[in-house]
């Protein structure tokens, strides 16, 4: 691994290729040395857990969203700053989920302001097709990881 950090790049171990190494946590524990896989990996295990999905499914959902929020389309390399957003009626807890009502990944802003926010006027106002869209065929349906709730 030496030679490969000469060269500024390193091995992640999960999306299995090589990276420039400032695409990796470096560990304190380990001296400094990079993880064995890359940030954006962690980040897909981590919500993975999370949310009681695989981490296939989760690498499928950020490949299937280009790494961009579902709603405002910013763009976020390594995935980071990209939240799973679920449907709080199903799962009234933050950050976690039974992983059958994840709905896609949003930025923190959309997460949290704006499609709470809007679901809670629903109805009451003229509807947003772009909200409408993502509440009624959200990204992690439409990428085959969950099914269509009833
Ligand atoms: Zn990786
Ligand atoms: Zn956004
Ligand atoms: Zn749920």
């Amino acid at each position: 691994m030496q030679s490969l950090l000469a060269r500024g790049v390193y091995w992640c171990t999960m999306c299995q290729q090589e990276l420039p190494a400032e695409r990796f946590l470096t560990d304190a524990i380990r001296n400094g040395a990079p993880r064995s896989h890359c940030r954006a990996c962690s980040g897909k295990r981590t919500r993975a857990k999370k949310f009681n999905l695989s981490f296939a499914a989760v690498d499928r959902l950020f490949a299937f969203q280009n790494y961009r929020c579902a709603l405002c389309d910013k763009e976020y390399e390594d995935g980071d700053g990209l939240n799973l957003d679920h449907n709080h009626a199903c799962c009234p807890d933050k950050g976690t989920s039974c992983g059958e009502c994840v709905r896609g990944l949003l930025c923190w802003s959309c997460n949290a302001g704006v499609v709470t926010w809007y679901e809670g006027v629903r109805g009451r106002v003229t509807p947003i097709p772009l909200f409408e869209k993502y509440l009624n065929n959200p990204p992690a349906v439409a990428a085959g990881l969950v099914r269509r709730r009833p």
